[in-house]
């Protein structure tokens, strides 16, 4: 197993050890309900008679729809002899008011998470009711209003001890938050600019994540009260969430290049894509039915099986893509399907995955943020190697023809406004088809590597130096006026002669005539070339194995 993996299971491990730290053990609970014969919906006084409350066998309140009675006890003695501040803290009431009545006779209070005005210890992650000595000696009666299905835990504590669990806990999950609003970021800056609609998919995906998780874990309340109050912060959880899964299936559909790697399959699943895209709307109006909600869970199901799989497949055929993306999002898969496990169980969220559930997702999101920049990457580095493929002579690797063509109006360009000289050499070989005939085509291959090596040599860093065709070669010099190409062209032409007397232990005795001209304002680069070429012409002409000026048109 690669070394990375074997470090990001590791530290999978690590967190989910970390998140599953046991909570600070609370006091014995005694909890009942209202015997359903009486919980009828015209008893909403406090039903302190009758004798029908069933003893529940968890500190937990279990009811499916309406509203219903329960009444709580704090065991322990030391509990109602302590003179210090309790807190009863009731998990995952998520939309539910509670109603509230205290042994002390104190007035009914309704708490309800998504309150602008609630005042509790703490931070809103839980419901907490601070309790004195007089208010948890006997019963408390609260009524639940109940709109979702999971259960509501309890727990009673010291307020202290409360509070400290209650910090440990709220720094870590705004430290989980803001890492992925700074993931969510960074994948935006990096699509802006490496021009990738992978990331920029990522990073509204990463976005909506931490959004759906400020809406469950009920800090929306703290964060936007006035948006909490409009909208319950489990339908803002959920529009987030679904609305950042198509923005995730068509990043993996991306990611992983299903539409090359699966043709097939990919059809299905922009099919069902679509479909997921049309149950939103419903969402986006006025919520959804239960029918609805099945299908759109179903579909969930399907494809995040669906593209597990298939990064399963692409892992085992040696794709990184298939192998990162499983990795990331497996664990991460198998925590929210966990997730989505209890709740249609009606079973609560164990507290150990309140915590893991965003921590695997902001894990998930750095792995395919990594994974994105990594294929960028590598993708522009095989575009940056294609280029210069494209740009070179294969057999000399000096800049081929096209390179030339492309390049020298824009440095003919930059000269002319920035009124410095430019030179331009035609390089011709001597007499080179007797050498092809003499030792052979591959041995004039030779010398024209020998060539193009030499003369790179003898060039400055910032000179051209293209393979025009054949056994010619232009050499563009910025910066130079007729005098300085006319010694460099020297120079190039003696390095040549004594360099490549031999070749591979042949008496080849290469020899380099030269035609040099010096850009006239206005000219084109096609009357650049001709006119070094007809200068070229002229030391064939005159014995070969010698530099020729162009003249320009107002010397001549
Ligand atoms: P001159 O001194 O007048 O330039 O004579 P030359 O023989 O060098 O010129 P000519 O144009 O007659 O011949 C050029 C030869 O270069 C012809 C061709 O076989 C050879 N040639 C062109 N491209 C290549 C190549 O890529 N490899 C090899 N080995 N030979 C090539
Ligand atoms: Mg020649
Ligand atoms: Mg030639």
């Amino acid at each position: 197993m690669p070394v990375l993996w074997r470090c990001l299971i590791l530290a999978w491990l690590l967190v989910a050890t970390g998140c599953a730290r046991a909570p600070a053990s609370p006091s014995p609970l005694t909890v009942q309900a209202l015997d359903a014969a009486w919980n009828t919906a015209d008893r909403a006084q406090l039903p302190t008679d009758g004798p029908a409350w069933q003893p529940q066998p968890t500190p937990q309140l279990r009811w499916q729809t309406g509203s219903r009675w329960w009444r709580v006890r704090l065991d322990d003695p030391h509990a109602r002899r302590d003179p210090g501040p309790w807190v009863l803290s009731l998990r995952e009431t998520y939309d539910s008011p509670v109603q509230v009545y205290l042994p002390d006779g104190s007035p009914p209070r309704t708490l309800w998470l998504p309150d602008r005005h609630l005042d509790q210890p703490g931070s809103r992650l839980r419901l907490a009711l601070p309790l004195t000595p007089a208010q948890r000696d006997g019963w408390i009666y609260l009524r639940l209003d109940w709109v979702r299905h999971q259960p509501v835990s309890l727990a009673a504590m010291p307020q202290a001890r409360y509070l400290a669990t209650d910090l440990d806990r709220i720094r870590f999950f705004y430290a989980v938050l803001a890492a992925m609003l700074a993931l969510a970021l960074m994948a935006a800056i990096f699509a802006m600019s490496m021009q990738r609609k992978a990331l920029v998919l990522l990073s509204l995906w990463i976005a909506c994540i931490a959004l759906y998780h400020l809406g469950m874990s009920g800090e929306l309340a703290s964060l936007l009260p006035d948006l909490a109050q409009r909208l319950s912060p489990v339908s803002f959880a959920s529009l987030a969430l679904h609305l950042g899964l198509p923005l995730f299936y068509l990043f993996v559909y991306r990611f992983l290049a299903i539409n090359r790697h699966f043709p097939r399959i990919a059809r299905y699943y922009r099919g069902l894509l679509w479909v997921v895209v049309l149950l939103l709307l419903p969402e986006l109006i006025g919520g959804f039915t239960p029918l609805m909600a099945l299908v759109m869970n179903g579909l969930i199901l399907l494809l995040s099986g669906l593209i597990l799989v298939l990064s399963a497949q692409l892992a085992r055929r040696g794709n990184r893509q298939g192998g990162f993306f499983l990795v990331g999002w497996g664990a991460s898969t198998l925590v929210a399907t966990l997730r989505a496990g209890y709740f249609q169980a009606h079973e609560g969220t164990p507290p150990w995955l309140e915590l893991l559930h965003p921590t695997f997702d902001l894990i998930a999101a750095m792995i395919l943020l990594v994974a994105v920049a990594r294929a960028a990457r590598y993708a522009e580095r095989e575009m940056h190697l294609a280029r210069r493929v494209a740009r070179t002579d294969p057999l000399t690797g000096a800049a081929n023809r096209a390179e030339l063509d492309s390049t020298l109006p824009a440095l003919l360009d930059h000269a002319q406004r920035s009124r410095q000289p430019l030179c331009v050499l035609f390089l011709d070989l001597d007499h080179f088809k007797s050498i092809n005939d003499r030792y052979g085509h591959d041995m004039g291959d030779c010398c024209l590597v020998e060539t193009a090596h030499w003369l790179s040599r003898h060039l400055r860093r910032h000179d051209l130096l293209a393979r025009f065709g054949g056994e010619e070669f232009v050499a563009v010099l910025e910066g130079t006026d007729a005098g300085q190409a006319q010694t460099i062209a020297d120079t190039l032409r003696t390095a040549i002669k004594r360099h490549c007397q031999t070749v591979n232990g042949q008496p080849v005795g290469l020899t380099l005539s030269i035609g040099i001209a010096q850009y006239l304002p206005g000219e084109t680069p096609q009357e650049l070339l001709r006119r070094a070429d007809e200068a070229l012409y002229r030391a064939k002409a005159e014995g070969r194995d010698r530099c020729m000026l162009a003249p320009t048109p107002l010397a001549s």
